[in-house]
């Protein structure tokens, strides 16, 4: 079958100029023609945090700033837990404010997740989601959504759990790797059991929901 490679909302992408999706900026960059994330990553915590708080302020008062992130926590990094924390609950308080999503990069840090899921006020993606099928249930109950990507073409253990996981909460993403998203939506609606056009149509009404969006 002809899988074709447009018209697939990519949920969370790195790519520069590519429409149709959500593309999560990098501090200092000009704001893109697509809808956009911003965030501060774990990873990127810098020295100085004042200067990226100010520009991610402005960042998320953008139209097409429909999400803040990505941001977590991160258990494999050697950052500081305490200041991994601080800056994740900082950008849930500006969420909150502003009303918008998080996108949220979590590694071995879940259970920690459900302590600050009480704090936001908004609704909580976990995205690049390729884990233990214990930890998305758990996800599940407390009513994260979740983005899946890459993984979920080659590991079975992770396409039995989107078997079960409610289709109304869920996103699909390249992230940073390299894939024909389409495929991704291929394997993700046999799993399902549905045509691909009836899963873009119920991720299409996700982000409608989530973000609001009215174009
Ligand atoms: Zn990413």
């Amino acid at each position: 079958m002809k899988i074709p490679t447009t018209d697939f909302f990519d949920f969370h992408h790195h790519t520069d100029g590519k429409t149709g999706g959500i593309y999560n900026l990098r501090y200092g960059e000009p704001w893109p023609p697509s809808y956009f994330s911003a965030g501060i990553h774990p990873h990127d915590i810098p020295a100085d945090t004042a200067p990226h708080f100010q520009w991610l302020k402005e960042a998320v008062l953008h139209p097409r700033c429909v999400a803040i992130g990505e941001c977590g926590l991160d258990g494999l990094i050697a950052t500081d837990e305490k200041i991994q924390a601080e800056i994740f609950m900082k950008q849930i308080e500006i969420a909150n404010e502003v009303r918008k999503p998080l996108i949220i990069h979590c590694v071995k840090r879940h259970s920690a997740l459900l302590h600050y899921k009480k704090t936001a006020k908004v609704p909580m993606v976990i995205h690049g989601f390729n884990n233990r099928s214990t930890i998305g249930e758990e996800m599940m109950k407390h009513n994260f959504y979740l983005s899946f990507g890459k993984s979920v073409l080659h590991h079975v253990n992770l396409q039995q759990f989107v078997k079960v996981f409610p289709a109304d909460r869920l996103f699909l993403e390249t992230d940073s790797a390299d894939f024909n998203l389409a495929e991704l939506y291929e394997t993700v609606s046999s799993l399902k059991g549905i045509s691909i056009e009836t899963l873009s149509g119920i991720i299409t009404n996700n982000v409608q929901t989530l973000l609001k969006l009215t174009d």
